[in-house]
């Protein structure tokens, strides 16, 4: 166990379509998790196709986020996210939501290659002829994403890996697109923005979180400060899962700070 200060700065609640656990639950569940710091970041879709997309009440989600920080504020620091997906194919209207409210947080997300393939569809792995071309065009659209979307932190940066093992088996390996993924990193740490440390995948009993700790060594490297970890939960039970696992990953690859955000701008915290 670590004894560190907790930060799960990816989490769902009822304002996102894929989750059912409304915002009350998820506190509580981080509390007795011992989560000090906690990002509620919402699905914001515009892809037709998804069945998330128009989904979050921005209005109702703010006067939530209002209510529990009076009943929750002295055990929990709640910081207001939203989770955009394909930001930098929607400028206009992701400039004027962020506009609309004083967000602490955004994380931006690829789920949708060419606007038309998403991930967690088999039919990605054989949209470009084989599973290794997807996972190529995926970090060439990232790298569109990483320079020209508005987000304080990149989401899951191999979020294929989540879905395509019956197509890749133990065949995957990120460190075939190096190239393409330093890209991406690069355009991040350029524009003063960050990476995440997702843990889902652990708690499907992968060894890997998204993305794998290689990437975040080459982050860190490249000169990348700007880390953030979260659990990506969709339930209470899942809320701070495995961030001891990716604390000690962004410890291995030289992070001594991560990154925690307010109205948008980073502080870092120490890790210990
Ligand atoms: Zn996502
Ligand atoms: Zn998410």
């Amino acid at each position: 166990m670590i004894d560190a200060m907790l930060i799960d700065y990816h989490c769902h609640t009822s304002f996102s379509k894929d989750c059912d656990y409304p915002m009350e639950a998820q506190i509580r569940a981080a509390i007795t998790a011992g989560v000090h710091e906690i990002a509620f970041t919402e699905h914001e879709d515009y892809n037709a196709e998804d069945f998330t997309s128009y989904f979050f009440d921005h209005p109702a989600y703010w006067q939530a986020i209002q209510a529990f920080r009076r009943v929750y504020g002295s055990q929990l620091t709640i910081r207001a996210g939203i989770e955009i997906s394909e930001p930098h194919r929607h400028l206009d209207t992701v400039e004027q939501v962020l506009q609309a409210y004083p967000w602490d947080f955004v994380l931006g997300s690829l789920h949708w290659i060419d606007g038309k393939h998403n991930t967690f569809l088999p039919s990605f792995f054989t949209a470009f002829g084989n599973w290794r071309e997807s996972f190529r065009r995926y970090f060439v659209e990232l790298q569109d994403l990483a320079a020209n979307g508005d987000y304080d932190i990149l989401s899951h940066v191999d979020y294929p890996a989540r879905y395509g093992q019956a197509a890749f088996g133990n065949s995957y390996n990120i460190g075939e697109w190096e190239p393409e993924i330093r890209e991406v990193l690069r355009q991040v740490i350029a524009r003063g923005k960050g990476i995440e440390i997702n843990t889902n995948p652990l708690r499907k009993g992968r060894n890997e979180p998204n993305p794998p700790a290689s990437v975040i060594h080459w982050y860190y490297e490249m000169g990348g400060r700007y880390l953030t970890i979260g659990s990506d939960s969709h339930a209470p039970h899942q809320v701070g899962a495995h961030l001891d696992r990716a604390i000690t990953i962004a410890r291995e690859a030289g992070f001594t700070q991560l990154a925690t955000y307010e109205r948008r701008k980073p502080t870092l915290i120490d890790i210990y």
